[in-house]
This record gives structure tokens, sequence and C-alpha cells, in this order.
């Protein structure tokens, strides 16, 4: 792929550079993105069926057991060139920030310590009523872990479909896409709000907006420059023309 010059020589001068990613990014980990339907057991159920406060409310164990089988499937994979790519801009940009709507935690995992989750992560585990993290529990298959200091039923630290983003979080990710000069959005089918509504408010601030993905999306008329591909292959690649 040949990267337009314009783009090349503003990502050479850059200060400022936030990045957004979605499921895409972790899609060459072998991890699925939501709208790749399910297999296997899972198959009969759509993800939006499962992360839901009402999905955990209606049957707490089926909604525990899928979170526990994406866990255990997180743990046999590992980042792609595409984190790898993020985490090398992150020593080059002077301020760079990588916003993820990811829950995976491949990022950290390629080197990117700082970073706004979104979304959470699947390898903590809270309380449904007291909010208390818990780093083990156990494994009863029959029924959901509890509490251990209130005896309520643990969960994911994840935010399901209804539920509200974690404020810090939400606020930094705001303010950083307001500020940046240029803001990629990468892998993100840009239908989740409010990550969606970021790149817009980025490109209304005057930023100058680059999408990565494997398909257009709502966002792909707005971008300035749309990029249609792979992440794991075009980051890297476009990592090696602008700093190579
Ligand atoms: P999404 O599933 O809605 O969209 C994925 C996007 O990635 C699509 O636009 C698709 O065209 C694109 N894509 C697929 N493979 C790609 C590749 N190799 N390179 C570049 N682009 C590629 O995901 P979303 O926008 O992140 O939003 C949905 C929700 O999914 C989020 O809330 C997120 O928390 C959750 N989710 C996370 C994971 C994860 O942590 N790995 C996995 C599934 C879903
Ligand atoms: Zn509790």
């Amino acid at each position: 792929m040949n990267f337009a010059p314009e783009l090349i020589s503003l990502l050479r001068g850059i200060s400022k550079l936030v990045a957004l990613t979605g499921a895409g990014v972790s899609q060459e980990s072998g991890l699925r993105t939501f709208r790749d339907a399910q297999t296997g057991l899972w198959a009969q159920y759509k993800p939006e069926e499962l992360a839901s406060p009402e999905a955990f409310r209606r049957d707490p164990k089926l909604v525990w057991d899928w979170y526990a089988w994406r866990r255990e499937a997180v743990k046999g994979v590992r980042p792609n060139p595409g984190h790898y790519a993020l985490a090398e801009m992150a020593k080059r940009v002077p301020e760079f920030i990588l916003i993820t709507q990811n829950v995976d935690g491949l990022h950290h995992m390629a080197g990117n310590q700082r970073l706004i989750e979104l979304h959470g992560n699947i390898q903590r585990v809270r309380c449904a009523e007291c909010y208390t993290f818990t780093e083990t529990w156990g494994d009863d298959t029959k029924s959901v872990p509890q509490c251990s200091v209130c005896g309520g039923i643990l969960r994911p630290d994840v935010v399901w479909f209804g539920e509200s983003l974690p404020r810090d979080q939400l606020e930094a990710a705001v303010e950083a896409a307001r500020t940046c000069e240029v803001f990629f959005s990468i892998g993100t089918s840009g239908v989740v709000q409010p990550a969606a509504s970021l790149a817009f408010a980025a490109h209304s601030r005057g930023a100058v907006v680059v999408e990565i993905n494997a398909e257009p999306t709502p966002l792909t008329p707005e971008a300035n420059f749309a990029l249609q591909g792979k992440s794991g292959e075009i980051l890297p690649r476009l990592v090696e023309a602008v700093w190579g």
C-alpha cells in the first residue's frame, strides 16, 4: 500500500495523536469481533444478548459462563503486528493517547502501558453489588461465584450495553479527542456510542481523521484518510513509512 505523501509528512511532524481501537485490531490475533457470528457452544446467542444487565439478571450463570469462555480464549492469544505498531507509535509521538473499546488486554501486553480502557477488562472481576474487586474466585461450575465481602454475585468488570462508561476514562477520552491534531479510528464499526462520537468530535475541532478498517463504516465518508484493509498489515507499514 502507498500512503499519501501529505499523511506521511503530517505524521512526521506530529506532536499530539490519539488512536481509538475496536474489536477489529484483535481479529488478527484470533479473537472474534462482535460482528462475526459466534461459533460452537455460543452460536445460538448474539453477543448483544449476553453483554447486558438484563441478560445477567435473567440468567447470571449463562453470562458468567460466556465470559469465562472468553477469558480462556484470551489466555491463549498474543498481540498481533497492529498492536505492536501502536506500541511503537507511542514511543515516536511526543503525546500519544491510546483509547480502546477492547476488553482483551492485548494493547497492554504489546507494551502500551498507558491506555484508556473505555469498556473495562474481562480479566478483572468485581462484585455486582458492592463493587469490591477480587483476584480469585471459586470455580464451582454449578453457580456464579460470590463476593467474599457481601455475598453478592461476581461479574466481569466490563461495560455492558445500556451501562454507563467509567466517568474518568470517558472524560479523558473526550478531552484527548478535542485537543489532538490527528485522530486514528482503527478496527471499529463506529456504531457503539459514545466511543463512536469521538472521531466526529475530533474532526469538528479540526483534527485530521484517519480511519483504518477492513470495511467502510459510517465514519469513512468523513475521514480525511480512509485506509481500507487489515490493521495488522497497514499499521506496521505506516510506522515504517513514517519513522522507519
Ligand atoms: P465491532 O465488532 O462492532 O466492529 C469491528 C470492526 O472491525 C468492523 O468495522 C470490521 O470491519 C473491522 N475489522 C475486522 N477485522 C479487521 C482487521 N483485521 N483490521 C481492521 N479492521 C477490521 O467492534 P467495535 O467497534 O469494537 O464495537 C463493539 C463492541 O465490541 C465494543 O464494545 C467492544 O467492547 C466489544 N468487543 C471487544 C472484543 C475484544 O476485546 N477483543 C471482541 C469483541 C467485541
Ligand atoms: Zn460484594
